[in-house]
């Protein structure tokens, strides 16, 4: 049986950082996976989903009108599409295996460059024998072998969440796995879910301008988790794009009828509606990959829905770490390099400091794009924290303004004292999510906003947008809310004393 310090299963991103971590302190490791190197980070997923928005927003500008060129003849065909992203994963993959195939075990031969340790890759799909044995059972050659680790990274991700009531056939009614099969771009198309996923699928298929798009949505309105500016922004310009929302609608049935996608909506009002669409996305959230791994067996702790219960990325067995999507934790790439490098640093008995979580910053791939960090209002005031609140629109920034793109805006969150620490930022609008390093960074260390008020930028760029707001919450920005009252706000929120 092969031995290993550290084994870990699965190489998506939080997997694939894990191993590479462990490297780093010399560790001979061993990566398990059962299907493509990279997981949902990249295909069917963060990586995929993203090449297929960059090339929607390519093609939705290269539409327009205004811009003093008008593009003919015009063509867009799924499959060159789906080759392009195909191209982008491909060249994902190609990096890791070069990494991989770098940093595999030498017979005989002290492993490459500056660690002494290696990383085998293994095909198969795991399961614990014992708290220290895995079963790795060969893809479709029934053959299996057993692998004995020291410390165990557990990174297996997550795969589309289901409904019972639902059937997924992958043909009709699919889930994000299932956008790579699709024939051709459907003539219309249901989301089901009206969350992050959601939303960005129904922007890319409205930016091709092949497909009328439906949104079923439970909540008053999309994106319930943002400020209400922020949603009705997002759903405006979806709806711009025919995009039709059916807002507190709640779902009464889906099913394939005629080889057609046939669904029944119940409006708020009680009125119920019958459509049919060539296809219908089901995108309702993930479920941790975590049956068949034998992790209760070995006293790994798990909550009812499957994710692996962990403090950090310990999870309730000493040398049992858990990382990624298969925890509870935020679902994003992101997270789960982070989690991935943290555990590799805790089973190398290298690191004691916590994980921080609460500097997360993250895009919505909407159109135009949202950049999001720390607390948003509607936070700020459910934990009742007084605070300070500058909204700049991108009308007023000369980028924006070049690119002919100026709907959008920023809005800043400071303390409400004379510090101005930045408490959190939104910023909705194209570039938007360049704005996220200088506020990540001011968040991470407690500095004032205060700072960024002198920097030289260059120019132009968005982030000028955001100089300009920190300056208006010290009441020397260039531009003056007293003039441009429509396009500049300055709010202060507090509580009177006694409420709760
Ligand atoms: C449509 C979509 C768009 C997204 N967009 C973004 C985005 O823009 N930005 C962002 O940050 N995140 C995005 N995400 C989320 C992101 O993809 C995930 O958070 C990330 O991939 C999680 O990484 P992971 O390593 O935990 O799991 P995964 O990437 O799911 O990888 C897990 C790996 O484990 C393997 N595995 C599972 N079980 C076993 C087993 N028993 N044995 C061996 N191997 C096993 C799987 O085959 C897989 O390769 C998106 C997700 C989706 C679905």
């Amino acid at each position: 049986m092969a031995s290993y310090d550290v084994c870990v299963i699965g190489a998506g991103p939080a997997g694939f950082a894990a191993a590479m971590r462990s490297w780093d302190f010399g560790k001979r490791v061993c990566l398990v996976e059962r299907g493509r190197l990279g997981g949902a980070g990249v295909h069917n997923g963060a990586l995929s989903s993203k090449t297929l928005w960059e090339l929607s927003c390519d093609y939705r500008c290269a539409l327009r009108r205004d811009r003093g060129y008008v593009a003919s003849d015009l063509q867009v065909h799924f499959d060159a599409v789906m080759q392009v992203v195909e191209e982008a994963t491909g060249s994902k993959v190609a990096q890791m295996q070069r990494q991989l195939q770098a940093l595999a075990p030498r017979d005989g031969e002290p492993s490459r460059r500056e660690s002494p340790g290696s990383i085998a890759l293994v095909e198969g799909s795991a399961r614990f024998i014992d708290a220290h044995t895995l079963e790795v059972s060969g893809a479709g050659t029934g053959e299996s072998r057993r692998i004995h680790a020291d410390a165990f990274i557990v990174a297996t991700g997550s795969r589309p969440r289901s409904l019972p009531d639902i059937e997924v056939d992958g043909q009709r009614i699919i889930t994000s796995d299932h956008i790579g099969r699709l024939a051709r771009f459907p003539r219309s198309l249901v989301v089901l879910g009206a969350g992050v996923v959601g939303c960005e699928f129904a922007t890319v298929f409205a930016n091709f301008g092949q497909t009328k798009v439906y949104i079923i949505d439970r909540a008053e309105r999309i994106l319930p988790f943002e400020d209400p500016d922020v949603a009705r922004v997002c759903s405006t310009n979806l709806e711009a794009k025919g995009v039709t929302i059916h807002h507190r609608a709640k779902l009464v049935s889906m099913r394939v009828v005629d080889d057609e996608v046939e669904y029944t909506i119940e409006h708020h009002t009680g009125g119920r509606e019958t459509i049919r669409v060539e296809i219908a996305l089901v995108s309702i959230g993930r479920a941790p990959n975590t049956s068949g791994l034998g992790l209760e067996d070995i006293g790994v702790k798990l909550d009812a829905a499957g994710h692996i219960i962990a403090e950090g990325t310990r999870t309730s067995v000493p040398h049992v770490y858990a990382v990624g999507d298969v925890t509870l934790d935020v679902a994003l790439v992101s997270v789960g390099e982070i989690e991935g490098r943290h555990a590799a640093e805790l089973a190398a008995g290298h690191t004691d400091r916590p994980l921080r979580h609460d500097n997360l910053s993250t895009i919505m791939f909407l159109d135009p794009e949202v950049a999001a960090i720390g607390l948003n209002e509607q936070q700020a005031q459910e934990r009742r924290i007084p605070y300070r609140v500058a909204v700049y629109d991108y009308s007023l920034v000369n980028r924006p303004i070049a690119m002919r793109a100026t709907d959008g805006f920023v809005k800043l969150l400071t303390t409400d004292d004379d510090e101005l620490r930045i408490l959190g930022m939104r910023a909705l609008g194209v570039h938007s999510s360049t704005m996220l390093e200088a506020v990540s960074l001011m968040i991470q260390y407690g500095r004032s906003a205060k700072e960024l008020a002198e920097l030289l930028h260059p120019h132009p760029a968005v982030t000028e947008g955001l100089q300009d707001c920190v300056r208006m919450l010290m009441g020397t920005s260039i531009y003056k809310p007293c003039v441009f009252q429509s396009e500049l706000r300055l709010s202060r929120i507090g509580y009177a004393e006694g409420t709760t």
